[in-house]
């Protein structure tokens, strides 16, 4: 059974309608990546799994169960979300940003909670910065953070919205470095990135999103080397 169902999924925003008929499914340890322009909808479709969005018609199944039919907070713990301007509490340390949710939603005491937010900072090669705040850290160490922060969760699927968007070029590789190490893992994630080395090196699928559709999905080298569709070659002569 796949993991992830998106069946014919409409979503708008009062009168401009952003998802028009998603129809698309993701087994266990896939790790597909969405490209496509500005606006044509990537984040709203993430939103819409942890249901940060709602949907106007057809029907989102994690695991085999409407997303309807499951306790919010429940999905929220089993899809975890990266974002791209990172969403750390800036008053907290690194390893309380991690422990917040190990607390709150798992239930941990105070010393699980600790014991378990540095083995998720030394995941993602921070356990030397457990005490640092955001201010002190770099943006490719913040983002370490929020993804050590969602991994905390034991998420069933991760979900990143432009992880590296936000930030310097330098900072991007150990970002990368990291989703890499969580895809060899065997991670479900569905990932919306313009890294296309990321893509190439690891995506088991890609995806091209225009206008609210999924256009064209293949293997990453097919669709490079390959694609289908016009709009699908424009728009990747003008990523590489
Ligand atoms: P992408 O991530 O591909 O750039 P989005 O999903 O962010 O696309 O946005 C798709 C469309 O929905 C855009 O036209 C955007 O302006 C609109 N939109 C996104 N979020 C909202 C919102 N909260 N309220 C109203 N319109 C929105
Ligand atoms: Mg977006």
């Amino acid at each position: 059974m796949s993991l992830l169902e998106f069946d014919d999924v409409y979503q708008s925003y009062g009168d401009e309608e952003v998802l028009k008929g998603i129809t698309a499914s993701m087994d266990r340890g896939d790790v597909e990546v969405v490209i496509g322009p500005s606006g044509s909808g990537k984040s709203t479709l993430l939103r819409c799994v942890n249901r940060l969005t709602d949907i106007d018609s057809g029907d989102i199944r994690l695991d085999g169960t409407s997303i309807y039919d499951r306790d919010e907070n429940d999905l929220r713990r089993q899809v975890g979300m990266v974002f791209q301007d990172f969403n750390l509490f800036a008053h907290l340390t690194a390893l309380e940003n991690v422990t917040l949710g190990l607390r709150r939603v798992r239930g941990f005491t105070k010393e699980e909670a600790r014991a378990d937010a540095h083995d998720h900072l030394e995941r993602v090669g921070l356990a030397d910065q457990a005490d640092s705040y955001p201010a002190e850290l770099s943006g490719g160490q913040k983002q370490r953070v929020g993804i050590a922060r969602a991994l905390a969760m034991d998420p069933e699927l991760m979900l990143f919205d432009e992880p590296t968007s936000a930030l310097d070029p330098e900072l991007v590789g150990e970002v990368v470095s990291v989703m890499r190490d969580l895809a060899d893992e065997g991670m479900t994630m569905l990932v919306v990135t313009h890294e296309m080395g990321f893509a190439r090196s690891t995506a088991s699928r890609l995806t091209f999103m225009d206008d609210g559709k999924l256009v064209e999905q293949g293997p990453p080298d097919r669709l490079f080397e390959a694609p289908e569709h016009e709009r699908t070659a424009r728009f990747l002569r003008r990523l590489t």
